[in-house]
This record gives C-alpha cells, structure tokens and sequence, in this order.
C-alpha cells in the first residue's frame, strides 16, 4: 500500500534538523525546492554524503506554488514569430527532453512508493484564430518530427472530442502523453525518501556566503566553506539549487549566472463534479487550465504578479487574476459559474534560452549549480542527470554541453 503523504509523517520536525549543523559533507546541497530534494534522493542514493540546507522550509517557493503542469507540448512562452530553422531545431531539441522527462514521471510514483498525484490523461492547445491555427500546425510538426504524438482536430471533430470547449475555436492540438501531478507532494516526497536513504537536512538555515579552502592533494583547491545562520559546513562539493536566488549566491565565486526573474499567478476554484480529463493550454494567450481529482479547476499560464523584495512574497494583482479568468472562460464558457477561491503567487526563475543551467563550472571546479526553468516537468529528471555526473568516475561524468553553467546567455 502506498505511504500517506509526508507531510502528515512531519518528518522535519525531529531533533536533527533543530541539531547543529555537521562540520562537513561530501556534498551540500542549496536549496529545498524540487530540483534540491530530488537531487539530494538520487545522490543518497548511490550513497553519496549529503547535506541540503533551506533557509525557509522544504518545497515552500517555485516548487510548491507551481501549477503541477507537466509541459511536454510546446508552450506559448517557447515559441517566437516566424520561426527560423534554426528556432524550429532548437524547438525539436526542448520537445526530445521533454518527451525523455515524461518517462520519469511515468515511473516516480513507483520510485518513490508514493500517491503524487500524477496523472497523464492528456493535452488540449487551442486555437481561437486562423492566425494561431497556422502556428499550431507548425508546433505540431516540430513535436511529432521530435517523437511526441499529437493530433490537430477542427470542426466537428473538435467539438465532439471536446465537446466542453467553445464550439466557435478555430482548432485544437491534442498530446495523449500531457498531464499533471500535485506539486505540494512531489518535492517533499523527494526530500522523505532521501532522508529515509540517509540525506541529512537543515531547515530555517540560511546561506549567507561560499569561500574556497585552497587545500592540495587529490582535492586541488575543490573544498569549501559554506557559511550558513546555523554555523558552518566544509565540503567537497556544492550545488547551487537556489532557483530564483542562484545568481546572488553565485556571484561571491565570481560567477555571473544571468536569469530572468518574473512573478506568475495560480489560481483556484470551488470543486465541480469532474469532466474535464485533459488539462488545457491556449497556443496564443497565457493559459493553463486543468480539473484537479480533488474536483478543483487550477488555472494559470504566466499572468504576471507584482514583485516584491525578499522576504516579502510576491503579492497577486487583481489585473492578472482577471485577465487569466476571462481566458479560462473564453476557451470553457461553462465555468462561468464556478467560483474562484484563492490566487497565490510564485517566483519563477528563467534563462534566456529556456535551457537548464545545469553541471558543474569550469572556472570553479567542484561548484555545481541546478535550475531549470520549466522546472516541475523537468526538474526530477536534470536532478537526476546531475545525480549521474557527480557520481561517475571524476572526469567521466557528462552533461550536455548547451546546459553549461559557465555560458553566456544573458
Ligand atoms: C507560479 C508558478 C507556476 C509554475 N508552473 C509550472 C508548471 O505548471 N510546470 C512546470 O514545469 N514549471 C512550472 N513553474 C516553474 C517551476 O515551479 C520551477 O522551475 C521549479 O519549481 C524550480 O525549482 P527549484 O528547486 O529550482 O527552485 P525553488 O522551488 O524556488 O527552490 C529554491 C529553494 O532555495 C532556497 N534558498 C534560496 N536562497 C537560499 C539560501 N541562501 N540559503 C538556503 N536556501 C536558499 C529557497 O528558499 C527555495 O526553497 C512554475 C513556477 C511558478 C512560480
């Protein structure tokens, strides 16, 4: 039988994470949202030493306020206008990792004996234009040259596939292998099972600065000295899994890591009795739409939210809230009467090339860092690429090139 959820176990609330910090570790990890604890699984996994410091509590920034989309589909924030073949191969490529990290999701409940929450019961992209048709059709040729299925659907086809959706949409996309998981479950089951396999973790631990120990030896100047609000921890490896906050911390190494920071909206509404199976996206305007197996509608797609300084959170806008809400009802007239019951905001961290940033820096060698910015499609399976690098033989491990963390995209 599959464990109950390891909030209700409240496994952090133990003397060890109130206990002092260990005086080292072969790894520290930064970070506890999902790229962090997933990361911390795998690595204590394979037995390496593992220590993750939070400065707040696990799963409590992007990986616990994201709307639990698995993208697989290409989504508006990818696409430009009038694609060159360039942009389309660098399309193709997105949609190879996307389908490689559907595969992960198909197996983590069974990794990680747990009910997440996944489900895969399908993608819609809608169309409302002949403008929006034409750049679906293209999206979809780029997904199907990179082996995910999806199909166009138009008139009565359309309406009788979804009979749900406006009838006047000019057409839809639909990806069989699209869907969604409960982001409250998945990084804190990741972080329990790391626990359980040996991980050692700190919460309400802030890191406030990074320093390089020169030692010699087999270690070649790769120790560190990680100086945290809790005392201080030396290793021979740390990963930066900061998200939004990876640039700042990085920066004291002399590494400039370029990201882009934006608030985005979630919201989400009364139950209804269950209909919609696929989740929704809209192919020209910012929206993700799906009924939740607890009845509930979750809505969101990007609508922006108002920045905030750390440690304040981002606040909602009534503006977004709006505008996200006449998109859902413009695409599903019939939630019209749904009420909505609560907005909340989130910081999501981006590259300029929506590419990882993911390895390990040449200029600083036993420095790592791991963000992604679609982070909860993709997040389990870089952790776990990550995972695979730092435990091969040193010199051996390989990531891709494009994700290293030294480029310039800013
Ligand atoms: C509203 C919203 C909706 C989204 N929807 C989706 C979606 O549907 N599908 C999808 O694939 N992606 C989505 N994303 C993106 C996805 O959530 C993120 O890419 C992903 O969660 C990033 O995970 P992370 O572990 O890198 O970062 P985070 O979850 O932000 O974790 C970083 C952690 O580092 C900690 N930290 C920072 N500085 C320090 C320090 N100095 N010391 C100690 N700890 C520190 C923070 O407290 C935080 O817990 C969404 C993002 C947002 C904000």
């Amino acid at each position: 039988m599959k464990e109950r959820s390891p909030f209700l176990v409240g496994y952090l609330d133990n003397e060890t994470n109130q206990s002092a910090l260990p005086k080292s570790s072969d790894v520290v990890i930064i970070g506890g949202g999902l790229l962090g604890t997933s990361l911390a699984y795998y690595l204590s996994k394979s037995k390496v030493e593992t220590v993750l410091i939070e400065r707040d509590d696990i799963n409590r920034e992007a990986s616990g306020t994201n709307a639990g989309s698995f993208h697989f589909q290409i989504a508006l924030h990818q696409l430009t206008p009038n694609m060159s073949e360039s942009e389309k191969r660098r399309l193709a490529d997105e949609v190879r990792l996307q389908v490689d990290a559907a595969s992960l999701w198909d197996e983590i409940e069974r990794e990680l004996d747990a009910d997440l929450g996944v489900h895969f019961d399908g993608g819609i992209m809608v169309a409302e234009t002949e403008d929006e048709m034409r750049v679906l059709k293209e999206k979809d040729a780029i997904e199907k040259e990179a082996g995910l299925e999806s199909h166009i659907l138009v008139g009565d086809e359309m309406r009788t596939f979804a009979p749900y959706l406006a009838p006047d949409l000019a057409g839809i996309s639909f990806c069989p292998r699209e869907g969604h998981a409960n982001p409250l479950l998945v990084g804190p089951t990741y972080a329990y099972r790391a626990w359980q396999n040996g991980a050692h973790f700190r919460t309400g631990c802030d890191v406030t600065r990074i320093e390089r120990i020169n030692v010699g030896g087999d270690l070649k100047g790769r120790r560190f000295r990680v100086v945290t609000s809790r005392g201080v921890i030396e290793c021979n490896r740390v990963v930066n899994a900061t998200g939004a906050w990876a640039a700042e911390l990085s920066s004291q190494l002399g590494l400039r890591i370029p990201l882009g920071l934006s608030g985005l909206h979630v919201n989400v509404t009364e139950p209804r009795e269950y209909f919609l199976k696929s989740m929704v996206q809209h192919i020209g305007r910012r929206l993700t739409l799906k009924q939740t197996h607890n009845n509930t509608f979750i809505i969101g797609g990007g609508w922006p939210s108002r920045e905030e300084k750390f440690p304040k959170r981002y606040s909602n806008t009534w503006s977004s809230t709006a505008g996200n809400l006449a998109v859902a009802l413009r695409v599903l007239p019939m939630l019209a009467d749904v009420k909505l019951l609560r907005t909340w905001s989130g910081v999501w961290a981006f590259t300029k090339d929506f590419k990882p940033i993911l390895g390990e820096s040449e200029k600083v060698p036993g420095y790592h860092i791991a963000m992604v910015p679609t982070g909860f499609t993709l997040g389990p399976m870089v952790a776990q690429m990550l995972s695979q690098y730092m435990t091969a033989t040193p010199g051996k491990g390989k990531l891709p090139s494009e994700f290293n963390i030294d480029r310039e995209v800013a």
